[in-house]
């Protein structure tokens, strides 16, 4: 699959010197020469990095940074002619990842923008990731696939049902179930227990999550209902 980049830069020898070396290293560039142009091709498209210039027609660069990071968390790299310290502060404010002044040395700009890149394409792989292997609510955190619970940054140790309990719960938050659904799901419709090891397991999870486990902030008590995962 071939990168995707966008390069903002009105100054048409550069705009192309930049292209050039981002195609040599295997990029797909779009390039377009307005700040207007730009920021509709930055939220409308789907880029793997940006690259901006400040001092452009229309919307300048700063402008253009700061709506496309309210939108977007792509790397943003300025390009600028602009090497006061003031300028750079600015552009990092408004969610820039990095500043090079000009002249620069594409070489150098394309090395950073892979920088960049990588550490983008880390990210992104760790969020994708950690809806379906670890819930977060508030102090507790349950990582799935590797069935270890953490509750106010203390690892605790549960049983098997306790852990596919709780699992089963926080997978389904604020949803009521009741104590024969609970049975159902976690002991299977053929066991041989009775639901009341439901009331058991519950208790159970709560003395070893809750700061009081008599009121309880995060498996409740639905009277007449059941028990839901509060969030
Ligand atoms: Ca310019």
């Amino acid at each position: 699959m071939t990168t995707r980049i966008l390069i903002i830069e009105d100054e048409s020898t550069i705009a192309q010197l930049e292209r050039d070396y981002f195609e040599l290293n295997g990029f797909h560039v779009d390039l377009c020469h307005t700040g207007n142009e730009g920021l509709k091709l930055a939220l409308n498209e789907d880029y793997s990095l940006i690259i901006v210039d400040l001092q452009l027609p229309g919307m300048n660069g700063f402008e253009l940074c700061s709506h496309i990071r309210k939108n977007k968390e792509v790397p943003i790299l300025i390009v600028s002619a602009k090497d006061e310290e003031i300028d750079k502060i600015r552009a990092f404010n408004l969610g820039a990842d990095d500043y090079i002044t000009k002249p620069f040395s594409p070489s150098e700009l394309v090395a950073r923008a892979k920088a960049h890149l990588m550490r983008y394409i880390r990210l992104m792989g760790k969020q994708s990731q950690s809806p379906s292997s670890e819930i977060h609510i508030r102090g507790l955190v349950i990582d799935k696939s590797a069935r270890r619970v953490f509750i106010r940054n203390e690892e605790v140790t549960f049983t098997t049902r306790e852990f596919n309990l709780l699992e089963f719960l926080a997978s389904h938050p604020n949803r009521v179930f009741n104590k024969t659904e609970l049975f159902e799901r976690i002991w299977g419709m053929d066991s041989s227990g009775d639901i009341a090891t439901v009331t058991v397991h519950v208790r159970k999870l709560r003395e070893k999550m809750e700061v009081d486990p008599s009121n309880p902030q995060y498996i409740e008590t639905v009277w007449g209902a059941g028990y839901r995962f509060s969030v």
